[in-house]
């Protein structure tokens, strides 16, 4: 794309799909996926590694209906216009919520600033990783919620930061110290508190509650109304499914905390779901 004001609000779409919504607050609801390739952070549990970098060669996946053609490849630069022509493409029946996710989709503010405008009136929500809280403070008002992932360092390998030919990536670096995490978290639970939002940690084999448990501490100390979501991970990809027990002092733990806790598996995984 060339540098022009429409270019800079283009961002890399990995995939777009229909589905049924497997994670955090609106798990089962039927919506549209509109996945972003690019994501600094290095989760070791992470499900869509191939999200994390941004190349010339990819191509964006539209899983169109039927009645449109079926699923074709795309050059992957989009923008938010673009991105909105394909939803109305691979979505059946009347629109439904669009879930933005990634990647880390907070990479390209101006594509998430645009999106609002095309696709009013639907319902947008946006899945992050909770590593960029000043981007989220310039976009959080175009979305209708916001599901937050908060991640214990321990699970996480250096970030390494996008190196993109195109659009306008944020300028904001992801944590690589615990001190860092801990502020990003902490302003990512204020920014969310009082509105539709929902937090979600990822349980993996290799946790322990006293892991996990500061991350409880800090949803009580800066979002204590905020719905907690504990997940346990897949194991796909080198990443272990948690101990039952885990799970169970784990939500005792958020109850002691007076937190509003739900334990659910990522369902789109159960169901053999994208
Ligand atoms: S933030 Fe999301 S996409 Fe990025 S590494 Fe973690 S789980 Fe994967």
């Amino acid at each position: 794309m060339t540098d022009t004001p429409d270019a800079r609000t283009a961002a890399p779409v990995m995939e777009i799909f229909a589905s049924i919504q497997g994670e955090g607050a609106f798990v089962g609801e039927p919506q549209v996926f509109l996945r972003l390739r690019g994501c600094p952070m290095r989760c070791r549990w992470c499900d869509t590694p191939g999200s994390w970098r941004v190349g010339d060669a990819d191509r964006a996946r539209i899983a169109a209906t039927v009645e449109r053609g079926g699923a074709r490849r795309e050059k992957p630069w989009a923008t938010p216009f673009q991105a909105a022509c394909w939803i109305a493409e691979v979505e059946p029946g009347t629109p439904r919520t669009v879930s933005v996710t990634g990647g880390e989709p907070l990479v390209w503010p101006e594509f998430l600033r645009g999106l609002r405008s095309m696709l009013s009136p639907r319902r947008l929500h946006l899945e992050t990783g909770g590593g960029h809280p000043k981007t989220l403070a310039q976009v959080i008002d175009g979305f209708d919620h916001v599901s937050l992932d908060l991640k214990p360092e321990l699970d996480l390998d250096p970030p390494e930061e996008i190196v993109a030919t195109a659009g306008s990536p944020t300028s904001e670096c992801a944590p690589r110290t615990s001190a860092e995490w801990r502020a990003a978290r902490a302003a990512c639970l204020a920014l969310v508190a009082g509105r539709d939002a929902c937090a979600k940690i990822v349980v993996s084999g290799e946790r322990s509650i006293d892991d996990l448990g500061p991350l409880l501490d800090e949803v009580e100390r800066c979002a204590p109304g905020l719905p907690v979501y504990l997940q346990p991970a897949t194991p796909i990809g080198g990443s272990t499914a948690p101990e039952p027990k885990t799970l169970v002092l784990l939500a005792e733990m958020a109850r002691d905390r007076d937190l509003d806790v739900r334990v659910v598996p990522q369902m789109h995984r159960v169901l053999g779901l994208p």
